[in-house]
């Protein structure tokens, strides 16, 4: 679009029906967001924590500005021309983006520009109390225990790289292994696997300080062999049973993993784990093969959407709560070539998961630059549009309940930041 106004036609003609907030946060979320350097005068907002992957859609080598140790980790933004309720959208920085965050002389606020129009004002995420408070352990809070979703999601990556390595493993959407090591390189205090008692200490000053953070999740990459010296179940458990010992019923308890089978399903319930996410990340099998092909041969699809379908008899089927990267199913060269296409593939995948009383969410996908489909543009606004309309739709078709875990749904509520799927319901 070359223009704002030829943005907001393309919105009042083909999309009326989806929140004009959802249209623009979905954009924000395919094209990043770019600072301008007076965006950052004032430094008492949450910086980005890398909490798990970059979500970056340039290298840390080439951020001229440092924007990776001064972006925040969300803006939210309101108000403007069309008098848009407040937004939460989680940064993906592209200094090549047609929305720019930068000062407005007139309003002496920080505002959000597309093409240098003014669209909103602009909030930066907050940082909680307990980021000031002092801690033993020897690094950062924001490093162990960071929060997201304006403070209500405590991101717990507690091993942070992926057993599944290199272009025949790994996810080909997933920078996980490559974030760590630029971090590494630009000398990010990043912990390869964080000790539990790091992990309490910080929990406990959560515990004292904060009122914000709602729930926490538990995660990292995949485990396919050991690691120090125990099985990717044995693993993650060891740090559930831990935190829900010391803090029994704090937070809401969830764990993002691989899909179990059903008795190591049990022993996460028995932990004291809630909420469920074994993330299938894309539903159409050859696609699957292609694009997660670690886990395609180490699991499968079959197995592993049996896997989700047992789960539910052991936490609930609302308590599953699988992932999809919305967009990959259109990443060159193998994804769908057109929108409708794209959009009906990974409805039928929510079709099959919601008639069964599990509701899938889904991320946008971020093209990261150093991931084997990172070289691309993302997929179009149509398709976003056309995924939350379906979602909108099958959810209500099957009279489901809001996903729990992610704090409030609706529109100027929502905290969810990485996709529009809370704002729509
Ligand atoms: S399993 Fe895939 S998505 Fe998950 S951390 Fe490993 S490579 Fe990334």
């Amino acid at each position: 679009m070359a223009s704002l106004e030829e943005l907001h036609k393309n919105w009042e003609n083909e999309f009326s029906d989806i929140p004009l907030e959802a249209y623009f946060k979905q954009d924000l979320l395919r094209q990043g967001i770019a600072f301008d350097k007076n965006a950052f005068v004032s430094e008492s907002y949450k910086k980005k924590d890398y909490f798990i992957f970059s979500f970056d859609r340039i290298p840390l080598s080439e951020m001229n500005q440092n924007e990776n140790l001064k972006a925040p980790e969300e803006i939210r933004f309101s108000g403007g021309a069309f008098e848009l309720k407040k937004t939460v959208v989680s940064v993906r920085i592209n200094p090549s983006s047609n929305y720019k965050i930068k000062l407005s002389e007139s309003k002496k606020m920080r505002c959000l520009y597309f093409l240098d129009e003014y669209i909103a004002d602009i909030d930066f995420a907050p940082v909680p109390e307990y980021y000031n408070k002092t801690y033993k352990m020897p690094k950062p809070i924001g490093e162990i225990a960071p929060v997201i979703e304006w403070g209500y999601l405590i991101y717990l990556t507690v091993f942070r790289n992926c057993q599944y390595f290199g272009k025949e493993e790994e996810c080909q959407y997933c920078d996980i292994n490559h974030n760590w090591r630029q971090q590494k390189k630009a000398k990010r205090p990043y912990t390869g696997v964080k000790p539990i008692e790091y992990i309490l200490e910080a929990l406990s000053g959560i515990d004292k300080y904060d009122n914000e953070a709602k729930a926490y999740t538990l995660t990292g990459g995949s485990i396919t062999s050991k690691l120090k010296q125990k099985t990717e179940v044995d693993f993650y458990l060891e740090y559930a049973k831990e935190i829900n010992k010391k803090f029994p019923g704090r937070w809401i308890s969830k764990i993002v993993t691989q899909a179990f089978n059903k008795d190591d399903c049990k022993k996460f319930k028995d932990a004291g784990v809630e909420i469920y996410h074994p993330n299938y990340e894309i539903w159409d099998d050859r696609l699957f093969k292609l694009i997660c092909p670690g886990k395609s041969r180490f699991v499968g699809k079959e197995e592993w959407v049996k896997r989700i379908l047992d789960s539910a008899d052991v936490f609930e089927s609302k308590n599953v709560i699988p992932n999809f990267v919305a967009g990959v199913e259109m990443a060159k060269p193998y994804g769908f070539k057109s929108a409708n296409e794209a959009v009906l593939s990974t409805s039928e995948g929510l079709e099959f998961f919601m008639s069964r009383g599990i509701s899938p969410r889904f991320t946008t996908w971020c093209p990261e630059p150093y991931t084997p489909l990172g070289n691309q543009e993302p997929p179009p606004l149509e398709y976003y549009m056309k995924l939350l309309r379906s979602y909108k739709k099958i959810h209500a078709k099957y009279k489901l309940p809001i996903p729990p875990g992610y704090g409030p749904a609706g529109l100027g509520k929502a905290v969810f930041s990485v996709s529009a799927f809370m704002d729509v319901l």
